[in-house]
């Protein structure tokens, strides 16, 4: 800790990435500096699967449980046709410790949990702040920001772009990137009611799917998604008529439709993938959705950007005299797992918005059929779906190395 560099980071964005980026800088003793562009953190978004490789992170920032608590524990997820028959159970608890199965949690929960701990932990957040460009300066790269009250410039050490798919850091600081064709989309929304056991999981129709999942506090996430024609196609569609469709494809989906009225709050995404050919330019880094945003069927967005924040804050304290080599070690080392999750999601976006004619008894069979998969098969498979890459469940299991003996809470390296 003695030879510690003190250093200022400024930060891009106050979402899952951003904040959890902040809290680890901060957690280590840096000066930490959040723009958002938002005025307010406010109850947005719908829920978020929170899984083993995001809940070893969360455990190490000392948040485990608060989220745990927050939401709902996911033991098992099950895959069904459009009419609710079980296609496929896949038990999570049968591979992974029980602290490690997923977390179906609220959005807005995860995003307070961690706002709650940066306030703690003494991280400056400026609300109403618009990031309109990055000036990468060498080593004392800067944001230029909108306010309410003119343009401001911030510099520090290092800026971090958290500022999610439409990152105006990535494109304005020089980074070659590209957005991937659309391929899907989505509409997700919270029932304010459980659900019984039985209508839980994700159900299968030509083309689309959709999928309900029970949330902390008693409430449901559901979701719909179809491919980016289908759920662009809906823009401007009353919602009665949008409600009509779903649950004829769908009919499980009355459960939850049935109380919505309206389109409210319901969020609707079109989703798109990032790809960079490289995720830092001098002392200007990318994490999260701004470096590598991914198709959400494997759940894995949110998850990567947690493994990030903590994975680039131990590359760059393990080497505090060299940063550009500790921004390089952490892509290498991150790059390649990130790389095969956004790989296996788009695979599934491409397969399962397939909607000719025999699509749909085709998938039914074939998921039939993966329950013949061998035992070693299958735990590969959902350490893979976890974030894992092999077996293990400390963060070197996600990439992150070296070690961070300087966490406040130590790692649970032994989750019972
Ligand atoms: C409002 C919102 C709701 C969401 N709801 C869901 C959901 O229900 N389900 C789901 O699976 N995923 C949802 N997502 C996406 C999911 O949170 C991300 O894919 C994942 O968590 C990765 O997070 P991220 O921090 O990299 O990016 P994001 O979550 O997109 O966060 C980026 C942050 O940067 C801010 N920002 C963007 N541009 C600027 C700028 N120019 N200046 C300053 N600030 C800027 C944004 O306001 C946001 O707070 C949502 C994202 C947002 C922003």
């Amino acid at each position: 800790m003695n030879n510690r560099i003190e250093r200022r980071i400024v930060i891009a964005g106050a979402g899952i990435a951003g904040l959890s980026v902040a809290l680890a800088f901060r957690r280590v003793g840096h000066d930490v500096i959040v723009v958002e562009r938002t005025q307010s953190l406010g109850t947005v978004g719908a829920g978020i699967l929170v899984q083993a490789n995001g809940l070893v992170v969360l455990d190490a920032l000392g948040l485990g449980n608060a989220v745990r608590a927050a939401g709902s524990s996911c033991r098992a997820f099950n895959l069904r046709d459009r009419h609710g028959h079980l296609l496929l159970r896949t038990d999570f608890d049968a591979v992974l410790p029980a602290q490690l199965c997923p977390i179906s949690i609220h959005r807005a929960e995860l995003h307070r949990i961690l706002w709650d701990a940066c306030a703690a932990a003494g991280v400056s957040l400026q609300l109403g702040h618009t990031v309109k460009r990055v000036e990468p300066n060498e080593s004392q790269p800067s944001l230029v920001c909108e306010t309410g009250n003119g343009e401001i410039r911030i510099s520090g050490d290092f800026v971090i772009g958290a500022d999610g798919v439409k990152s105006v850091v990535r494109d304005t600081g020089g980074f070659v990137s590209h957005l991937d064709p659309i391929v899907e989309g989505s509409v997700q929304g919270v029932a304010p009611f459980s659900l019984p056991e039985h209508l839980y999981g994700e159900y299968f129709g030509a083309g689309e799917a959709c999928g309900m999942l029970p949330l902390g506090g008693a409430q449901t996430f559901w979701f719909w998604g179809g491919s980016g024609k289908t759920v662009s196609g809906i823009e401007g569609m009353p919602f009665p008529e949008w409600h009509a469709r779903v649950c004829k494809s769908f009919p499980p989906m009355h459960q939850v439709l049935d109380y919505q009225k309206e389109w409210g709050s319901l969020v609707r995404l079109i989703h798109r993938s990032v790809r960079c050919a490289s995720w830092s330019r001098g002392h200007v880094i990318l994490i999260g959705d701004a470096a590598h945003a991914m198709s959400p069927n494997l759940g894995q967005g949110a998850n990567c950007a947690l493994v990030d924040a903590l994975a680039l804050v131990c590359h760059v304290e393990a080497l505090p005299a060299n940063p550009e080599k500790a921004l390089k070690q952490f892509e290498q080392n991150r790059r390649p797992l990130v790389e095969a999750i956004q790989q296996r999601g788009h695979e599934e976006g491409v397969l399962g918005t397939q909607a000719w004619p025999g699509a749909e008894l085709l998938f039914k069979l074939l998921i039939r059929l993966a329950r013949f998969t061998s035992g070693a098969r299958h735990r590969a498979e959902i350490r893979m779906l976890s974030g894992l890459d092999y077996e293990g469940f400390d963060l070197d299991a996600i990439g992150i190395e070296p070690p961070v003996p300087w966490l406040t809470h130590p790692l649970q390296r032994d989750y019972a």
